[in-house]
């Protein structure tokens, strides 16, 4: 079995934080079937897209799905720190639990691991978005960890996107930030004024990590790869394979169908004074809030449920007391 981060792991697979849906329920089934990694949601000091409250903005999105693969856009840094706190504090078992972050600034870093060190044995940075946070290049994420190495007792480890790595001396950057351990991910982020997207896609994915095995001979350190959960024949040549959002899918049991969506430029605002009305047949909330036709009381507003159900079957309505 894999080593990772100092840890010997009991299994060659685990979660990733490609998955922004911080749900307890998908965390505790994947350890009780065998995985032995799970990475938090990378959040940051604030949810870029927080300052109105009585706004809430989805977290997912589908933007195609068919029987030859699926795309999906989901929305880093908007889990709030107490949904990852209680993530943490929740998930038992043998298991090694990495917080992933993403930080404007060391003193940002500092403020979240001083919450959240003494729930997790690992930190990941994730490169790609604190340099769309910080504004700044890799070089800057590179020094913010090796900061975050002499000052944390926990094991560090570095996120970075796949298609990034052509262009980038990854010896050197593993070498010069101290870190433990890598993480590659082939979906891209991207940011559309205070915005941010991952772009998970099936179509692009396998090609990405195909090119990879060259590149990573280059680092000495222990590696994990983001991987979709339905290219399994793939899979088995990665020595540690930790899944994105499409595992959340799965674990669902969505099927797909064909369907096409447009991409949007910005998440759209939902009103909170308004409430998810569930009806008879409805499914796919990664809480488990969906239980029967009604209003859903508790919910986060991911969006789920709402891009997932046929037309009609969710939907978001007005309540008046009388
Ligand atoms: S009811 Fe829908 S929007 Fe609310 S938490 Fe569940 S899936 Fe997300």
């Amino acid at each position: 079995m894999p080593r990772f981060a100092k840890f010997q792991l009991s299994s060659n697979w685990g979660l990733s934080s490609d998955i922004e849906i911080a749900s307890h329920a998908l965390l505790s089934d994947a350890i009780a079937r065998g995985a032995s990694i799970i990475f938090t949601p990378t959040i940051t000091l604030k949810d870029p897209l927080s300052s109105d409250p009585i706004y809430a903005y989805a977290r997912f999105k589908l933007l195609s799905a068919s029987p030859t693969g699926l795309v999906v856009l989901t929305r880093p840094l908007g889990s709030s720190f107490e949904e990852i706190e209680n993530l943490l504090n929740r998930t038992k078992g043998d298991v090694v639990k990495v917080l992933s972050l993403a930080a404007r600034s060391l003193s940002d870093a500092h403020e979240i691991l001083n919450r959240f060190e003494n729930l997790c044995d690992a930190i990941e940075v994730d490169v790609n978005l604190t340099c769309l946070l910080s504004t700044r290049g890799v070089s800057y994420s590179i020094e913010l960890v090796r900061e975050l190495v002499a000052t944390s007792g926990k094991p560090l480890v570095l996120k970075l996107n796949a298609s990034s790595l052509n262009l980038l001396d990854l010896g050197k950057i593993t070498a010069d930030s101290g870190a433990n351990a890598l993480v590659v991910t082939p979906n891209i982020v991207y940011k559309i004024g205070k915005h941010f997207f991952r772009l998970h896609s099936s179509y692009i994915s396998p090609a990405v990590l195909m090119g990879l095995t060259e590149k990573l001979a280059e680092v000495d350190v222990d590696v994990a790869i983001v991987v979709q959960s339905w290219k399994e024949n793939l899979l088995e040549i990665i020595p540690l394979r930790v899944f994105d959002v499409s595992y959340l899918l799965s674990w669902m049991t969505f099927r797909g169908g064909s369907r096409v969506n447009e991409t949007p430029l910005s998440w759209r605002p939902i009103n909170t004074r308004l409430k998810v009305y569930a009806r008879k047949g409805a499914k796919y909330c990664p809480y488990g809030l969906i239980k029967e036709e009604g209003i859903i009381e508790g919910c986060n507003y991911c969006g789920v449920c709402l891009e997932l159900n046929d037309p009609g079957l969710v939907e978001l309505a007005t309540f008046v007391s009388l």
